[in-house]
């Protein structure tokens, strides 16, 4: 069996490291369109940015890895194409062949067109060398303004004051991250950065972005103008779906696939960010964008690929890092359902805590601050029934389980 991988982020290299680690002796092609090695991004707004952590140590594998283990890794290589009747995917002037097909090929920066049209320093951070180039700019005293309070943005204004710049945070909402963790946990992030100096400005519109000799100035409805000499928009990411939607494959918001991460196509699977994944515990689908996912799909995928019949179960994880604070989250609150009940273990204003979220009998999501050993716990109890123990915060979270 042949197999081809497009993308070469965290999803394609898990995937191809478990398609050999299962035995899988046929031909693997990997198709890149960075010229680094597959490597996680985790780091890029953390250890990188503060320095200390240097890009190779975010790879996956070394380069030689690949050659060891036989696989044909293209960097610096684009798919352009894919004949679904034919199984061939174009690069450059190549058409490789394949019998089974991953589409890996993550997501893309959502772009403001007021801050591409102002041709000021404008930047936007996913990869690797977007990383090393706003490393540069985070000298002592460097201004910098940020449009976005999500992780991304966040994690860059932790790391952007650590290295002494003075930081402005824009977001419309009324607090950072709200959409993902309410109000009451939203708080604790905002009161966290102001804590370490950043100027956040919540429920802002900005009104528009000019280049000046220095830098930019981004103006803001009814507020100050920010005068920074750089900006960073971090305004989420939009899923690498364009190759599928020109072969002919189901897209809506990502790459749709079953359980099993198969696309429409039978010889077609999808994983990672760009997988809009019809998640058979959630019953819902969902697209997750986060470093675990990416990790688990590719390695479930080849399992699936080489024949295996387990769907995707695994509940969305993730973890976020800033300043002193932190976080680990599992579950999914269903945005348009919400919850009707939170249960906080331990104090939210010191950061040490666990908070589990409620909805109808089911508990559906849990995260800890600064509380390492509650991760396992939050897994057993996280989409399991709301008892009484579980409404009651004098049982501690490892009574739960
Ligand atoms: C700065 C940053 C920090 C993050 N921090 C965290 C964190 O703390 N916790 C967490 O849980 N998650 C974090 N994430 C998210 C996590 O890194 C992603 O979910 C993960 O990288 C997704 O992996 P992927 O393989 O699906 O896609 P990607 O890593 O995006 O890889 C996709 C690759 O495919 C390539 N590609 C696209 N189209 C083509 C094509 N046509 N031909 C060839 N190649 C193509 C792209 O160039 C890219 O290299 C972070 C992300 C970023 C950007």
């Amino acid at each position: 069996m042949n197999v081809v991988v497009v993308g070469g982020g965290l999803a394609a290299a898990n995937a191809v490291t478990e398609l050999r680690a299962q035995g899988h002796s046929g031909d693997i092609v990997v198709v890149g369109g960075e010229s680094h090695p597959p490597y996680e991004r985790p780091p890029l707004s953390k250890g990188l940015l503060l320095g200390s952590a240097e890009p190779e140590s975010a790879l996956v594998h070394p380069r030689e890895w690949y050659d060891e283990q036989q696989v044909d890794l293209r960097t610096d290589a684009l798919a352009t194409g894919i004949d679904l009747d034919r199984r061939r995917v174009r690069v450059g002037a190549d058409e490789l062949p394949y019998d089974r097909l991953l589409l890996a090929t993550g997501a893309t920066p959502r772009h403001l067109p007021m801050a591409d049209a102002s041709h000021a320093p404008v930047v936007h951070l996913r990869t690797l060398d977007d990383a090393l180039a706003l490393r540069e700019r985070l000298t002592e005293g460097t201004r910098i303004a940020i449009i976005g309070a999500g992780w991304i943005g966040l994690e860059v204004a932790s790391a952007a004051r650590q290295r002494g710049a003075l930081v402005t945070v824009l977001e419309s909402a009324p607090l950072p991250l709200r959409r993902v963790l309410g109000d009451e946990v939203a708080t604790v992030f905002a009161d966290l950065h102001r804590r370490h100096g950043v100027d956040l400005r919540l429920g802002v519109q900005v009104a528009g972005i000019e280049r000046t000799d220095d830098g930019v100035v981004v103006h803001v409805e009814g507020g100050d103008p920010v005068v920074a000499d750089a900006l960073l928009v971090a305004v989420g990411v939009a899923p690498a779906d364009e190759l599928a939607a020109r072969a002919g494959l189901a897209v809506d918001n990502g790459i749709l696939v079953d359980a099993w991460l198969r696309t429409s196509d039978p010889h077609v699977f999808a994983a990672g960010d760009v997988a809009n994944h019809d998640h058979p515990v959630l019953g819902t689908r969902i697209r997750v964008e986060h470093w675990d996912t990416a990790i688990q799909h590719g390695r479930q995928v080849a399992r699936v690929m080489l024949g295996g019949d387990d769907a995707y179960a695994r509940l969305p994880y993730f973890f976020t890092d800033q300043y002193d604070l932190g976080m680990e989250y599992v579950g999914h609150v269903d945005p348009h359902a919400g919850y009707d009940g939170l249960v906080v273990r331990g104090d939210l204003s010191a950061r040490q805590a666990s908070v589990l979220w409620l909805s109808g009998e089911r508990v559906v999501a849990g995260l800890h601050l600064n509380d390492w050993d509650a991760i396992e716990p939050l897994r057993a109890v996280v989409g399991g029934p709301v008892t009484d123990a579980v409404r009651d915060p004098a049982v501690p979270l490892a009574d739960l389980a």
